[in-house]
């Protein structure tokens, strides 16, 4: 266990907070909230905690060059970038869209940390320019390391395993811990960390764009080859992993009333930032789930911020947020 590489430099540990303002207003369970948006590393969010096994791994393989792919406004993608600049990598990133004639938000950063984006028009293409890139890359000498898509590999869901030791020592004993689901990465480590540290909460995902059928198959296959990085193989089916895909049907990134709604009650009531994509939309399930009483009055209910606020300054989100 000891002998898995990691690098370190999250700000850890994330600081747990309470919402008593929010959970007044809707009536709810204690709420609180565990501030990965403050993980460091570029404005933070949940890829810093990924990043700290993906590049120590990448570094043990001699690579110098860190490739990964996702949407325009990726969070992973400019996470995945300064990691690169920090670490005096190269960087290149394939991402969905045209080059907009002002990049702004995640794209504008990623450009900061000088990034090469190659742009694939069509998304369904992306695999296979992605695959093209890297393969070039090695072809040309220039020793690169495979990020894949939301650092969503066995070796990044190890940081939110590891997460999950963090939370159970600071002692708040969550009966549910909730938060937005999509490559799966992070599923797969708190479901597995809850295991492995022993902590009893129900970990519920709410999907940001995919259906619980793939999310089960992608987050058990995931949990299980981490779980064999602490030594011993535990084997994960699609009944130990808690979905909801309730909240995603207008598709990814779509900004709705439902998001709209939750980044202002969280905004006004406790001076807290969620994004449009991905913590918005987590928010909004969480808000519809205690309005609907699934969960007790006496239950403790962990929001795990996920980060993601610069795409609250993207060209193509600002019109929708108020
Ligand atoms: C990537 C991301 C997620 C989803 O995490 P996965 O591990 O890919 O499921 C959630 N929130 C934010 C802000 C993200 O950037």
């Amino acid at each position: 266990m000891t002998s898995i590489p990691r690098l370190h430099f999250a700000h850890l540990p994330t600081v747990i907070e309470e919402m008593p303002r929010l959970s007044a207003e809707l009536g709810g369970p204690r709420l609180f909230i565990k501030r990965d948006d403050q993980t460091g590393l570029a404005f933070g969010g949940n890829k810093t905690r990924k990043l700290e096994f993906l590049v120590a791994e990448a570094q043990a393989q001699g690579a110098k060059m860190l490739i990964s792919a996702g949407a325009m406004q990726s969070n992973h993608c400019r996470q995945t970038a300064a990691a690169a600049a920090k670490f005096g990598m190269e960087c290149i990133l394939v991402l969905t869209g045209q080059h907009p004639k002002k990049p702004s938000a995640n794209l504008l950063l990623d450009f900061l940390f000088n990034a090469d984006v190659i742009w694939v028009a069509d998304r369904k293409d992306r695999d296979a320019v992605l695959k093209h890139t890297y393969e070039t890359a090695v072809a040309g000498g220039a020793m690169p390391y495979l990020v894949p898509y939301g650092g969503s590999s066995a070796t990044g869901a190890l940081g939110y395993a590891f997460a999950v030791d963090e939370l159970v020592q600071q002692n708040l004993k969550p009966d549910w811990v909730i938060f937005g689901t999509s490559s799966g990465g992070t599923h797969a480590g708190l479901t597995l960390g809850a295991r492995l540290f022993k902590c009893e909460a129900k970990i519920l995902g709410i999907s940001i764009d995919e259906p619980v059928s793939v999310l089960k198959k992608n987050v058990s296959a995931l949990a299980t080859a981490a779980s064999e990085k602490f030594g011993k193989r535990i084997v994960f089916s699609g009944e130990d992993i808690l979905a909801n895909e309730d909240y995603c049907k207008a598709g990814y990134g779509v900004l709705g009333e439902q998001e709209r709604e939750a980044i202002s009650l969280f905004a006004g009531k406790e001076g807290i930032l969620l994004d449009p994509v991905y913590t918005g939309r987590a928010a909004a399930g969480m808000i519809d789930l205690i309005r609907r009483g699934v969960f007790q009055k006496d239950e403790t209910v962990l929001f795990w911020h996920t980060g993601g606020q610069p795409a609250l300054f993207a060209e193509m989100y600002q019109p929708d947020i108020l």
